[in-house]
């Protein structure tokens, strides 16, 4: 197979990396930086984000595989003490490809607009003052938000910042995305739904801002400062991106090996 490898910064995953490196050259299989079929992560998920991001552009030709040199990841299926499953796995060439969708957004100027794509979520954030936005469903007015700022995530970035924001854990097969509130102010004169909202795949939200104030806009691990935006519209995108499972990966599992106490 032909393989790259990006890997976080750190001792450990560094040493991963060359360990990986050694190992699959002597079953066959040959480093590809530029054209790799299959893209190998170690670190943490926050490593499957960036390297998700910088294959972008060639989706349909890459899949990913994670090992996490943390404990259990939810993109990543190893962790590094499992590297010599993971190099019988790859030998024994069975696995299960499964494809997670992306999430797009749009931001409208008064003279262009820009296109994004997020594997976990999108976040508008504003940590200066109070954000008015109105939200429109599919086009409809539906109510108008002030707070801190609103989520905008996919079913696999449902167990990361949307969770912690009251959100539903989605299963990735549910093709949906889910809109959640940071911090609404709702009394006698603001009020909004406040329960998370799930969309199916031909929805769209619309967000409208009424009033202007530099908003900070994270693309899952990314964030850029905007200024002067009109517009923001987000949807399922019709991109996916391609996970190759060896073994067994239930998502039930992960979230309770991720997030309940082992003895329970
Ligand atoms: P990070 O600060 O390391 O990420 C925060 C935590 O989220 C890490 O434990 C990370 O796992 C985990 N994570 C990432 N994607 C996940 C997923 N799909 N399901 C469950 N857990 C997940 O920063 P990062 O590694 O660059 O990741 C960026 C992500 O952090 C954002 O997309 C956002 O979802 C999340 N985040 C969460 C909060 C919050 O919960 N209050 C605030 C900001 C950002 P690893 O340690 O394996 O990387
Ligand atoms: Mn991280």
């Amino acid at each position: 197979m032909r393989y790259t490898i990006v890997s976080r910064n750190d001792p450990l995953s560094k040493q991963v990396e060359k360990s990986l490196d050694e190992r699959l050259t002597r079953v066959n299989s040959i480093r590809d930086d530029y054209n790799p079929e299959v893209v190998i992560t170690v670190g943490g998920d926050g490593t499957v984000l960036e390297a998700v991001h910088n294959y972008l552009d060639r989706l349909e030709k890459v899949v990913f595989v994670g090992i996490h040199t943390g404990k259990l990841g939810f993109y990543a299926d190893y962790i590094y003490d499992d590297i010599d499953i993971f190099i019988q796995n790859v030998i024994s060439n069975k696995y299960n490809d499964v494809s997670f969708p992306l999430l797009s957004a749009t931001i409208y100027y008064q003279d262009r607009e820009e296109h994004y794509l997020a594997l976990n979520e999108f976040t508008l954030i504003n940590p200066y003052r109070t954000q008015h936005l109105d939200v429109y469903i599919n086009d409809e007015y539906f109510e108008s938000f002030q707070g801190t700022g609103l989520c905008i995530s996919t079913p696999t970035g449902s167990s990361a910042f949307n969770k912690s924001l009251g959100g539903a854990l989605i299963h990735p097969h549910i093709k949906a995305f889910q809109l959640t509130e940071i911090a609404s102010i709702n009394s006698n004169v603001y009020r909004t739904i406040s329960s998370p909202l799930i969309f199916p795949k031909e929805h769209f939200i619309t967000l409208k801002p009424t009033s202007y104030s530099d908003i900070i806009f994270t693309i899952d691990h990314k964030n850029i400062t905007l200024k002067n935006y009109q517009l923001f519209k987000f949807q399922l995108s019709d991109k996916e991106v391609r996970f190759r499972h060896y073994n067994n990966n239930d998502f039930w599992r992960r979230v309770k090996k991720s997030f309940l106490p082992e003895n329970m």
